[in-house]
């Protein structure tokens, strides 16, 4: 039983602002070990419950936060930029359960620190006409390559989202939300051990399912008309209203891989100071 654990950095124990999950800041530097202190209690939990391989995909930023220098030496580590799947690299390997830890709201949603791949510019994305995070398009990919989502880790509105996508995973929600910049927080020392008992209880469900391909549309609107027409270059990408992209994939991989480069585009567009 392999198991891969996508990390994103929002979602974890105590993180509540900007400056928290900014690569370089003093702040991301305290919350490195707590991050990874969430995986490996995570790594611990899955073990327990009869795993035999875990593999940690960074999924956040610049992909290079958690400590390798900490982690349980059970687990590996994919760390750095550039991967085809980008947070659920290792997908494709045929494991037989994803964890999808740290995760957040998605943009125009209430949560902390919400946002669907970028921070700002995106106010809504759209799989099939439905509202979706973060979590809700990787759960969409693991179905796809016949892989169940065992756990997913968050605030409260995190797991509130994760019961429409991911039913039967088990749920920790590490904080409560306050607002986008506020929640209030267990301690690692308490969320280590609810991350630990819901992954080992999780592990009930791995194993792999039939893989579901099929055709996906997704939506993207922002929050400036530039942005929008930016993206609309891409071919197959069309304009659909004045702030609204959409596209069409035969599959949940090539939606991915073209959501991936209308964000590209649409983030490379932006104009600081005024979006
Ligand atoms: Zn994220």
């Amino acid at each position: 039983m392999r198991i891969l654990i996508s990390a994103d950095m929002e979602g974890a124990t105590g993180v509540t602002h900007a400056s928290d999950v900014i690569p370089g800041t003093e702040q991301w530097h305290r919350f490195r070990p707590i991050f990874t202190g969430d995986v490996n209690a995570c790594v611990a939990g899955l073990f327990d419950g009869g795993a035999t391989g875990v593999l940690v995909n960074e999924a956040h930023s610049s992909q290079r936060n958690l400590l390798l220098e900490q982690l349980d030496p059970r687990a590996r580590m994919l760390t750095g930029r550039h991967k085809p799947l980008s947070m659920m690299q290792g997908i494709e390997s045929e494991v037989d359960g994803v964890v999808l830890l740290g995760y957040h709201a998605g943009a125009g949603e209430d949560g902390v620190l919400a946002h669907t791949y970028l921070e700002n510019s995106i106010t809504g994305v759209f799989l099939d006409g439905v509202p979706a995070s973060e979590g809700r398009l990787n759960a969409a990919l693991a179905a796809e390559h016949g892989v169940p989502v065992l756990v997913v880790t968050g605030d409260d509105r995190t797991c509130a989202d994760a019961t429409e996508y991911a039913p039967t995973a088990e749920r920790v929600a590490v904080k409560e939300c306050v607002s986008r910049y506020a929640a209030i927080c267990a301690p690692p020392s308490v969320t280590a051990k609810q991350i630990a008992d819901a992954s080992k209880a999780a592990m009930a469900i791995a194993g792999r399912v039939a893989k579901s391909v099929a055709p996906h549309r997704i939506e993207v609107e922002f929050d400036a008309t530039h942005l929008a027409h930016a993206a609309a270059v891409i071919p197959t990408v069309e304009l659909v209203d004045t702030r609204r992209i959409g596209f069409d994939a035969e599959s949940m991989t090539e939606a991915m891989k073209a959501f991936k480069i209308v964000t590209a585009i649409a983030g490379g567009a932006v104009v600081e100071e005024y979006g």
